[in-house]
């Protein structure tokens, strides 16, 4: 669980500014009416959980990119010689098998213990069990995913070739949906909230998102695959994502009061549209 001053940190990017913070005032939560930071601020100081993307920004905050790479949105590793998001003929998904399944080879750092194993094992399979990925250890395949305890929470986006890291630190990124997030942009997932229709949605607070991460918000031209805004998909920002001051930056529209991202894993719609994006349901 985390402890209330990882929340606080996450709310106030500064832990020191944490002393600052009103006493909540619970007759004034529950007042229904939307008008000011404040209130915001008061509900997510009700919650006692963070959620999946919460979470990996908070591990990642002090994250910079080693050997040539760089990170976009938080957490999608980017080679300076590779475009990170767009995937040109789909060059970046990883190949169906005649089987109808897609055998995704990884390799675990033995530098895990038994339950860090557990747990991204349990991220994957939340995964493989609602699409045709299966996750497979790596024996001879050229292409895989290395995965390792670097520091941060991290992924490529989609299929690089070759061997491809994926940083799950011990123990911040030790969640499993953490885990289901980083191997969904490894499958070639950006954010639920980079979709190219996200305005419809979410209503971006730009006044109160950390001037130099205001990049992190930008849209992607994406193919949304047919399927509808996924305000509980493990891969959605949380409400606060870059907050210089504790303000929200991202509200759902037209109910601001929506949840936003959950901890638990991959939601039924990310399911979908994985199931879609890899003809799941059609054999070759
Ligand atoms: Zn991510």
């Amino acid at each position: 669980m985390p402890s209330t001053m990882m929340l606080l940190g996450v709310l106030f990017g500064l832990l020191t500014q944490a002393c600052t913070l009103p006493v909540k005032n619970s007759t004034g939560v529950h007042d229904g009416k939307v008008r000011s930071k404040r209130k915001y601020s008061d509900e997510m100081l009700d919650r006692d959980e963070m959620n999946t993307m919460d979470q990996i920004l908070e591990v990642n905050r002090r994250l910079r990119g080693p050997r040539g790479l760089t990170f976009r949105e938080g957490d999608i590793a980017s080679s300076f010689a590779r475009s990170a998001i767009t995937c040109p003929g789909n060059a970046c998904m990883w190949q169906k098998s005649v089987d109808g399944f897609v055998y995704v080879p990884f390799m675990l750092s033995p530098l895990y213990d038994d339950m860090d194993r557990i747990t991204i094992e349990t991220g994957m399979q939340d995964i493989a069990s609602g699409t045709c990925i299966k996750f497979v250890p790596r024996t001879h395949q050229a292409d895989f995913l290395d995965i390792q305890p670097r520091y941060g929470c991290w992924s490529f986006l989609g299929q690089t070739g070759g061997s491809q890291v994926l940083s799950l630190q011990t123990p911040g990124c030790m969640w499993s949906g953490v885990a289901s997030h980083e191997l969904m942009h490894a499958l070639g997932f950006v954010h639920e909230q980079s979709r190219s229709d996200r305005d419809q949605f979410v209503s971006i607070v730009w006044r109160n998102i950390m001037p130099d991460q205001i990049h992190n918000f930008r849209k992607h031209v994406t193919n949304n695959l047919n399927s509808p805004y996924d305000y509980n998909s493990v891969m959605h920002y949380g409400r606060y994502a870059f907050s210089e001051d504790g303000g929200p930056t991202i509200i759902p529209r037209p109910d601001p009061y929506v949840p936003i991202g959950q901890r638990d894993g991959p939601s039924n719609l990310d399911l979908h549209k994985i199931n879609v994006l890899y003809n799941c349901g059609v054999t070759n």
